[in-house]
C-alpha cells in the first residue's frame, strides 16, 4: 500500500525501525533513506537493494516520498532536517505540496511545534505529526515499541497513521493533539527514570540488610512497589539475565539520552506550571552519571552503580 516512503535518521532506533517498515512494504515498492552516516544507508541498501534506496540529502527523500519519518536525536537536528532551506524537507515543498511527515525523535514540544508551523506557512496541505516511541532498541528490533502521537483519536488521518505505525510497533496511541505525543513520552520518561533511581536505592537498602537480590525483586513484584523497572529492566546485575545490568550494563537506553529526556521533562513541567520536586534530583544524578567514567555510554540503569549500589 505504501509506494513511496522515506525515512531519515538510521541510528541504534532508526535503523532496525526502517527495517521492520521494508517487511510492511509492497513488492516492488521503495523506501527512500537518508542519514549524514553514509555507512549505515550503504548497509541497508546493500542489505535490502531494490527496496531501500539511498539519498545524498533530506531534501532528496522528501523530492521522492509521500510519506517521511525521521528518527533523529534532539531539536536541533530535528528543526534542521525539517526546515534547512538548501538540504531540509522544507527544501522539496512548493504551496501546493501535500505529504506526510512524521518525527519519531524524542524532541522538546517547543521545536516540534516550530517545526509545523514553519512547514504550514511554506505548504499549508502539508501535514506533520510527533509520533515518539517508547520500548528502546529491543523493541524497535521486535517491532513491538509503542508509538504516542500528537492527534485525536477522530484525526481523519489517524487510521493511516496506525496502519503505518503497526509496521514498526505493537501499540499506536493517540494523545489528543500536536506535541502532546511528545509531552506523554516526556512524561513516560520522566516517570521510568525516577522510578529506576527509586528502584535502585530500595534494592541496594534492602541487600546492605542482608536480603537476597532476587528474593527483594520478588517481594517488590507481589508488593504494591510492583513496576516494570523493577521487574524486567533491574538495575541490579544478575537480577535480570537478560537485562543490560546483567550484560555490564551494555546495550539498552543510553544514560545521556535518559539525562536529556528527563531534562526535557523538567523543562516541559516548568513551563506548563506542574510542580517537580523530583526532577531536579534526578536531572543532577543523571547528568553526574553521564559524565562518570565507569557509567558514561552505558544504559541508564546504571545509576545503580553511579549511586554506589552493591555489586557482586
Ligand atoms: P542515534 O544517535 O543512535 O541515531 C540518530 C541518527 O540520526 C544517527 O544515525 C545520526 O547520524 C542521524 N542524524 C543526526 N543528524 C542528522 C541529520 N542532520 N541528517 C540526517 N541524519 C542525522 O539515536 P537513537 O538512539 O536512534 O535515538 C533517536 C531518537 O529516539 C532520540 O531522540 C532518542 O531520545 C529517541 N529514543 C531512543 C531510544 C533508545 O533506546 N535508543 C528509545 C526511545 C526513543
Amino acid at each position: 500500500q505504501y509506494f513511496s516512503l522515506g525515512f531519515i535518521g538510521l541510528g541504534a532506533m532508526g535503523k532496525p525501525m526502517v527495517t521492520n517498515l521494508v517487511l510492511a512494504v509492497e513488492p516492488g515498492a521503495q523506501v527512500y533513506v537518508h542519514d549524514i552516516a553514509t555507512s549505515v544507508v550503504e548497509d541497508l541498501v546493500g542489505a535490502h537493494s531494490g527496496t531501500i534506496v539511498g539519498c545524498a540529502s533530506a531534501k532528496e527523500v522528501a523530492e521522492k516520498a509521500d510519506i517521511v519519518l525521521t528518527m533523529l536525536p534532539e531539536g536541533a537536528h530535528v528543526k534542521s532536517v525539517y526546515l534547512d532551506p538548501q538540504s531540509g524537507i522544507a527544501a522539496a515543498l512548493s504551496g501546493s505540496s501535500s505529504k506526510l511527515l512524521i518525527d519519531s525523535s524524542t524532541i522538546d514540544t517547543a521545536s516540534s511545534l516550530h517545526v509545523k508551523a514553519e512547514l504550514g506557512k511554506i505548504a499549508p496541505e502539508v501535514l506533520f505529526y510527533d509520533a515518539p516511541v517508547s520500548g528502546g532498541v529491543l523493541g524497535a528490533e521486535k517491532g513491538t515499541v509503542a508509538f504516542f502521537v500528537g492527534c485525536s483519536s477522530s484525526d481523519p488521518k489517524f487510521p493511516l497513521l496506525k496502519e503505518l505505525l503497526r509496521a514498526m510497533g505493537s501499540k499506536v496511541i493517540p494523545c489528543g493533539g500536536p506535541s502532546l505525543g511528545l509531552a506523554a513520552k516526556l512524561s513516560n520518561n520522566y516517570l521510568s527514570g525516577i522510578i529506576t533511581i527509586a528502584c535502585s536505592e530500595a534494592m541496594d537498602m534492602g541487600m546492605r540488610a542482608g536480603i537476597d537480590a532476587e528474593v527483594l525483586a520478588s517481594v517488590f513484584a507481589a508488593g504494591t512497589a510492583q513496576n516494570t523497572i523493577c521487574d524486567v529492566f533491574n538495575p541490579v546485575p544478575g537480577v535480570c539475565p537478560n537485562a543490560p545490568p546483567s550484560k555490564g550494563y551494555q546495550g539498552g537506553f543510553r544514560v545521556q539520552l535518559m539525562r536529556k529526556d528527563i531534562g526535557l521533562a523538567v523543562d516541559m513541567a516548568r513551563r506548563v506550571g506542574s510542580r517537580n520536586v523530583l526532577g531536579a534530583t534526578g536531572l543532577g544524578v543523571y547528568a553526574a552519571a553521564s559524565e562518570a567514567s565507569d557509567c558514561k555510554n552505558l544504559d541508564s540503569r546504571v545509576v545503580y552503580r553511579y549511586l554506589g549500589g552493591k555489586e557482586d
